[in-house]
């Protein structure tokens, strides 16, 4: 497959292929380490050009619903060469807008093209669909009929990236890919902290999209500074679902926006998650100076800018004085980090404030640019246990030590706990066997639940769940990475008594595309074919 060129930047959304206009509404991108103001300028998208947009994805929308996986696996790999083709102008780019390391773009640039390869994979596997077949026996009392069900795109997907990937969960990120992956046309709300990496990102998939022959509806990229344009999306009535990485309140806002529309729709949000983590006293005896450097390195990694940043941390008091000490010692020797935006690092400030009235804290003095100071904070459980406030999460380089007194002091805090993303146990085997119970708990409370690893970093692969329950997700039942987050923008449908020509491929009674399906309630295997009646 030929990869896609990109061209210049030009300030503008991108609107079923074509430039819109510029309006009059415009902002900037800004570098976060000096907070200069990055050129172009941008220009928020109108009304107008938000149901250009729509039009554009409602007409793709049932040509690209029947395309072939296969197809669909052309359009997504041949994004993933695109990017990788423009790998260098994308990190320089979002290196200026993010100030994120260039080794931490390298691997972003891959990742993110990895996750549309490894869509493009389940594609051409296609089992993916869950093709049941029962079929009919005219001689049973009731004659039973013949009934066949898959998995069917819901149609357009408005997707909003977050401000801290912005590759992996932005305009060709794991949304895009999952929902494009499964026939639904897709509109991105751009972010408005890396303007110039998502518009270099839009192009590469305007090219691939010509490149491959679909509508150009299938993919539209939106500007705002604001909520306008996101909140006039989600309140579309031809808009079928979307997907959200971002903060809470922005999650929920947009939950609240598509429940109360007159045709409710599904809003899969990933938002904060303070990923708590348990350091149990074997764990502790053994190698409580690593495990105290370790969580130092992953709760400032990236700044601290992590979805899966380990944001509150329990020890037993009483076994826990090294660690601690330890501990204390990086944060206060850690150099200053920059946050993604000025917002961002308001609210960090504020936020640090307000929990070191109930909490003490250490912390390094913050630089230049949209700076902020490594930062400790240390509380007794019992102060835990009554102030909520202290388990949300605060996005930068910050994390909350709880010192709990006993062993049942750290199960009721685990008890206590909200729905996160991870929860982490750094424990021996005997830990383990002793301390059986609060996995079980935090079993019920997370997504991915991790024995001796710190959580930041996640796996994009076919076993991934990065989801959790409420607040951490609007719906506990997905992922957001990984091949099953393509599950959130279907819908199973059955069709009853058509005939074999009227069938999707998938469910005709000769299994062409030679994928695993259930038959009468028995899985066959891809290669089992059954012969026509
Ligand atoms: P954000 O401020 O919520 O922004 C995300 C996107 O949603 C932006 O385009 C934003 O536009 C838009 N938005 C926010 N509030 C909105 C509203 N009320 N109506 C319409 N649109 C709205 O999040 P962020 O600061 O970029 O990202 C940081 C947060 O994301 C952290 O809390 C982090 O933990 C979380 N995160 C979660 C995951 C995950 O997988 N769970 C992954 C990465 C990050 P504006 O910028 O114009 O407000």
């Amino acid at each position: 497959m030929a990869s896609v060129a990109v061209e210049k930047l030009h300030g503008r959304s991108w609107i079923a292929g074509a430039l819109a206009e510029s309006g009059s509404n415009s902002f900037h991108g800004y570098s976060p380490a000096d907070g200069g103001k990055l050129e172009p300028e941008y220009f928020s998208a109108s009304a107008a050009d938000v149901e250009r947009a729509v039009a554009g994805a409602v007409e793709a929308a049932p040509l690209f619903a029947r395309s072939s996986g296969m197809e669909r696996a052309k359009l997504l790999r041949a994004i993933a060469d695109g990017i990788d083709a423009a790998a260098e102008q994308l990190i320089v780019r979002a290196n200026q807008e993010t100030a994120l390391p260039r080794p931490r773009l390298t691997g972003e640039v891959a990742r993110t093209s990895g996750q549309l390869r490894l869509f493009a994979g389940v594609l051409e596997d296609g089992s993916w669909v869950n093709a049941r077949i029962d079929t009919a026996d005219p001689m049973r009392t009731p004659p039973k009929p013949d009934i066949r069900s898959m998995l069917r795109p819901l149609g357009p997907v408005v997707v909003f990236g977050a401000s801290n990937f912005p590759l992996a969960f932005s305009v060709a990120g794991g949304d895009t890919a999952s929902a494009l992956a499964a026939g639904n046309p897709v509109i991105v709300k751009a972010h408005p902290a890396h303007p110039g990496t998502g518009e270099l990102v839009a192009q590469i998939i305007n090219a691939a999209v010509q490149l491959v022959g679909f509508p150009a509806g299938t993919f539209s990229l939106l500007f705002d500074e604001g909520h306008e344009v996101g909140a006039r999306l989600v309140q579309h009535p031809a808009v079928k679902a979307v997907g959200f990485t971002g903060s809470f309140r922005g999650g929920r806002a947009l939950m609240d926006l598509a429940s109360s529309r007159k045709e409710p729709i599904p809003v899969y949000a990933e938002m904060g998650s303070t990923n708590p983590v348990f350091v149990l006293p074997g764990a502790l005896k053994e190698k409580s100076e690593a495990l105290a450097t370790g969580l130092h390195q992953s709760f400032t990694l990236g700044g601290g800018q992590f979805c899966t940043k380990p944001g509150m941390v329990f020890v037993e008091e009483a076994l826990a004085a090294d660690f601690t000490k330890t501990l204390r010692a990086s944060v206060t020797q850690s150099p200053s980090f920059n946050l993604l935006t000025e917002g961002i690092a308001k609210v960090f400030d504020r936020s640090v404030s307000a929990k070191s009235s109930l909490a003490t804290s250490v912390g390094t003095e913050a630089g230049a640019g949209f700076a902020a100071q490594g930062t400790l904070l240390e509380v007794k459980a019992e102060a835990f246990l009554t102030d909520h406030s202290l388990s949300e999460e605060i996005f930068g380089p910050v994390t909350l030590l709880v010192h709990c007194g006993a062993a049942a002091q750290m199960m009721q805090a685990a008890q206590a706990l909200e729905g996160h993303l991870t929860a982490t146990v750094f424990a021996t085997e005997e830990d383990l066997v002793q301390y059986a119970d609060l996995l079980h708990v935090l079993e019920t409370k997370v997504g991915r639940l991790i024995v001796n690893a710190f959580p930041t970093g996640v796996e994009v692969n076919h076993a991934m769940v990065h989801g959790g329950p409420y607040p951490a997700t609007s719906d506990g039942r997905s992922t957001s990475v990984g091949s099953q987050a393509i599950f959130r923008f279907v819908r199973p449908v059955a069709y009853q008594g058509l005939p074999q020509f009227a069938l999707p491929p998938e469910l005709r009674d000769r299994n062409e595309l030679g994928i695993y399906r259930l038959w009468n309630g028995k899985l066959e295997s891809g290669s089992h074919v059954v012969e026509s009646k």
